[in-house]
């Protein structure tokens, strides 16, 4: 019975969990969204920006000449250098914003050669060597560096190279995605407890529809029992008090009816049980028994019906077994597996019981040369109204809730149920208990 509270209540923790993951990750996903589209438009707009001022201070002419620029006593948002080279690599002009001594970048300008307008985007290491310390000191730089191929006075090819300094972009995009990654941090967190506390709410009325529905079931299945149990002695009355002046058509009825309202009650005492386990009403008495001769007992009421259909019906058990278990429950677990093995076994068949125990278990297991249950069928025998072949089954009088009942019992005494079975040769339950 704990055992099944535990579960219901690991369904309602499990659902609740999956709804914190689901709307943690949404959130996650929307910041993430958000961050990338807020960070491509930032820097598609930095780069339109500064390839425009590249563009323009490449281009710069007075009079049909090029405006090479004073960039000694430039400002940061001015151009960082502007250098026209030769195609040997030679200076023709040139300005630095931090002049260097050897301009490093003219070495590897040279090697550039554009075709057309081109751009790049480079790490600038300053050269420590060459260190001017009247000049503020130089750290490593980003640098948006632009080139364009012009014609020299000589009628030569060269090139002109401009470059911006964009580490101040870069820094602002460094802090922007720390910012987003300190709000997603906040968020996470914040998302994990709203989501939690939010999903807690929306279980509420789950949690009680499920009480509801369970009240209703047990209600119901106890208060049909009375009028099915009324219905049962009305008819043992009338077939006593009549039964002679019946016609046999009368008769026949009388004993359909009779079978029927059996019927309806056994259905009716197996929902009560699942009602009650489910709702953890169900109290196990856990005590020390012989098996042996409880086996024995519940087989030999079995024999009558087996007798009926021929079939044979056999218990191959130990002298003495002694198991610790709920009696009564015990019982409806081999009268559940007893009553399936005869019913899904034709005539002339053979129901087969035994018993065996080890140091860590004790198992009972019943074979029968019945139908046999389909492979693909046989993990979903356990739910609840399920039945193999629905029109057999219900010819038979089933509802599909025996092994569910039988599972539920099994699984609170911390037991395992197994089948195996071959369809037109037959099946064997193997039920293991732990040797409490
Ligand atoms: P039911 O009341 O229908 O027997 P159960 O839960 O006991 O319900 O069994 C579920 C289904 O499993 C049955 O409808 C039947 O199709 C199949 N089944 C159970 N036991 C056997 C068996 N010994 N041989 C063949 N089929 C079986």
């Amino acid at each position: 019975m704990k055992d099944k509270r535990m579960k219901k209540i690991d369904l309602f923790l499990q659902t609740q969990k999956k709804l914190t993951f689901t709307y943690t990750w949404l959130i996650v996903l929307f910041l993430v969204l958000f961050s990338v589209i807020v960070s491509v438009f930032f820097m598609g707009f930095v780069y339109q920006e500064q390839r425009q001022d590249i563009l323009s201070a490449l281009y710069a002419t007075e009079n049909g000449r090029v405006v090479v620029p004073d960039l000694a006593e430039s400002r940061s948002e001015d151009l960082y250098f502007f250098y026209i080279l030769n195609n040997r690599g030679g200076v023709v002009a040139g300005s630095e914003a931090f002049p260097t001594a050897g301009t490093p970048y003219v070495e590897q300008l040279a090697r550039w050669h554009p075709n057309r307008d081109e751009f790049r985007l480079e790490w600038n290491t300053p050269s420590r060597a060459h260190h001017d310390i009247r000049k503020p000191k130089e750290r490593e730089r980003l640098l948006f560096l632009g080139a364009r191929p012009v014609v020299a006075g000589d009628g030569r090819p060269a090139a002109i190279y401009a470059a911006k300094d964009v580490t101040f972009y870069f820094e602002v995009f460094q802090n922007l995605l720390l910012v987003f990654l300190f709000i997603l941090v906040f968020f996470v967190i914040a998302a994990v407890w709203l989501s939690y506390s939010m999903s807690k709410k929306a279980m509420i009325p789950i949690q009680q529809a499920y009480k509801q529905q369970q009240q209703f079931l047990a209600d119901a299945s106890h208060e049909l029992r009375t009028p099915l149990s009324i219905m049962n002695t009305s008819l043992d009355v009338i077939e006593m008090e009549n039964g002679e002046d019946l016609t046999s058509f009368s008769k026949e009825v009388m004993s359909d009816l009779k079978e029927e309202v059996g019927r309806m009650s056994g259905m009716v005492q197996h929902l009560l049980i699942l009602a009650r386990s489910d709702s953890g009403a169900v109290e196990f008495e856990m005590v020390s028994f012989d098996l042996v001769p409880k086996i024995r007992q519940w087989v030999q009421s079995f024999e009558a019906v087996a007798h009926t259909k021929h079939i044979s019906l056999q218990a191959e058990l130990p002298d003495q077994m002694t198991v610790r278990g709920d009696i009564e429950r015990i019982k409806q677990v081999v009268y559940i597996l007893l009553d399936n093995a005869i019913k899904y076994t034709p005539e002339d068949g053979k129901v087969e019981l035994t018993l065996g125990q080890n140091p860590t278990y004790w198992s009972l297991s019943i074979r029968d040369t019945g139908i046999g249950i389909p492979e693909d069928e046989q993990p979903r025998i356990f739910d609840r109204f399920y039945r193999v072949q629905k029109h057999r089954s219900r010819e038979e009088g089933s509802a599909g809730l025996g092994l569910s009942i039988a599972k539920w019992i099994i699984d609170s005494h911390q037991g395992s149920i197994e089948v195996e079975s071959a369809v037109g040769k037959g099946s064997r339950f193997i039920v293991k208990f732990p040797n409490l």
